[in-house]
């Protein structure tokens, strides 16, 4: 498995609201030297923190290796949106793999969010969390896929879900565009970054420890387990837990094809105060529409809107943020055209063909988890709890998500964008068209 370039800059956080707001500071440690642990897992994203953090709760001494600092990547950036279930539906999944893997994924699409709130609560993570999530519906068929969601949902065995018409749509969300949605009770919304510093420090308090500044050139086999090289530095392992996700580049060349790092912006309002907040977002819920070139937006812990959407595939940034964003915030909400726009940002998620997320072994020791497709806030957090499992010994749930057949980007690094882009261009035409 070999080398590729640093993709960190100089490790610092990009200008987000999150970076300006975070309550955690750290004192970065670098890898020096040889350092032997019982795992070793690469990347402080939720993946990477939530497999540490539940094989500490085990007892086992972990070394994360973060190539820049901790919720660097989409984890520290995000929308915050604790959205429950994969990026394919249930449905998908049960006309693609069959009723058996449905039933398997129907089982545990909630869980991660409850990894979330027992941390949060456990750990006393300040992190602004809030409970409920709205799907906002723009047309009669989104109002229709919501219900047939809702039908699906309660198959299997979930029941936290509240369809709105347009006037209770209109009780959530102070703005005309929206004809319907749902409220899923379940989800909910939080300071990314917040989230991701307090999980590195319940870890650290666990006797197991976060190298920051210190990416990963190499990972590799070895006699008694496996190794990860840093330019300064060597952790030896029983195993090693690859979490790079969208930014890992060609660190590992046998996981490149199976993601494409896509590009999705951000920006945070000014604080609009307790009364303009409340008229925007009433119930305090976050709300991502249902369309498939999505806004999603909420209310920051200081009454700042922050709002997200759109995607560039291949992961490279708009030039101006603010330029493609605020008029689709605009649209929204055009009662907020006097307000001023203080940060705006980039992240890349990892997008996987089939828009399952990934995760399966190389060789007999080391892992990876990947590919959330842009909803990997809860799945991040239940894929590192599985990855913990098998590493742990039991095998269960991993062999049954690592079964599941995935199909390579096609056109390679060269051509994957394109073709994705081609059918990006077509599912915002049909969003246009309303289809
Ligand atoms: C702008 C944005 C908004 C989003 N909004 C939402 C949302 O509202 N709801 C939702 O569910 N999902 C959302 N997502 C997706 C979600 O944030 C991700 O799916 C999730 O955070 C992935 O976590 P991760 O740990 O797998 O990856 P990451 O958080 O990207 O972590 C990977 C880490 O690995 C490190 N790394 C990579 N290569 C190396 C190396 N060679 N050496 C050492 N370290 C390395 C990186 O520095 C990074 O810190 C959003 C993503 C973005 C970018």
């Amino acid at each position: 498995m070999a080398n590729s370039q640093s993709y960190a800059g100089n490790g610092e956080y990009p200008p987000s609201y999150y970076a300006a707001s975070k309550t955690i500071e750290r004192q970065p440690i670098r890898l020096e030297g040889d350092v032997e642990v019982d795992i070793c897992v690469v990347g402080a994203g939720y993946s990477g923190l939530s497999s540490a953090l539940h094989l500490a709760e085990r007892g086992y001494k972990v070394a994360v290796v973060e190539g820049a600092a901790v919720g660097w990547g989409a984890s520290g950036r995000n929308g915050g949106q604790v959205v429950n279930g994969l990026n394919a539906s249930l449905g998908t999944i049960e006309s693609r793999y069959g009723a058996n893997t449905a039933k398997f994924v129907g089982g545990l699409v909630q869980e991660g969010a409850g990894i979330i709130y027992d941390w949060v609560d456990r750990y006393k993570i300040d992190c602004d969390l809030r409970r409920g999530n709205i799907y906002a519906a723009y047309t009669p068929k989104h109002v229709s896929e919501l219900e047939a969601k809702q039908a699906l949902w309660r198959r299997y065995g979930m029941d936290d879900h509240e369809m709105l018409d347009t006037k209770a749509i209109r009780s959530h969300i102070g703005s005309d565009v929206y004809c319907g949605g749902m409220i899923d009770h379940s989800g909910g919304h939080m300071h990314p970054l917040n989230l991701a510093l307090g999980e590195a420090k319940a870890l650290e308090k666990l006797g197991s420890v976060v190298y920051e500044h210190s990416p990963v050139t190499k990972v590799d086999q070895s006699a008694n387990g496996a190794e990860v090289l840093t330019a300064n530095g060597k952790v030896s392992a029983k195993a090693v837990l690859v979490c790079g996700n969208a930014y890992l580049g060609n660190v590992v060349p046998e996981l490149t094809a199976r993601v494409m790092p896509v590009s999705t912006q951000m920006m945070a309002t000014e604080p609009l105060g307790e009364e303009r907040a409340h008229q925007l977002l009433p119930s305090g819920m976050c709300v991502e529409d249902v369309r498939y070139i999505l806004d999603y937006f909420r209310l920051s812990g200081d009454n700042r809107l922050i709002f997200g959407g759109g995607v560039v595939y291949g992961g490279t940034d708009p030039a101006d943020v603010i330029a493609k964003l605020r008029p689709n915030m605009d649209k929204v909400f055009p009662q907020l055209a006097d307000v001023k726009i203080d940060y705006a940002w980039s992240g890349n998620f990892a997008l996987s063909f089939s828009r399952v997320p990934q995760l399966g072994r190389l060789g007999d020791n080391v892992y990876f988890a990947h590919g959330y497709s842009g909803h990997g806030i809860t799945g991040s957090h239940l894929f590192g709890r599985i990855l913990a499992e098998a590493v742990n010994g039991d095998l269960t749930r991993f062999d049954t998500f690592a079964s599941l057949p995935w199909i390579p980007f096609p056109g390679g690094r060269t051509f994957r964008a394109q073709y994705s882009t081609l059918g990006s261009w077509w599912y915002a035409f049909k969003d246009r068209m309303g289809l």
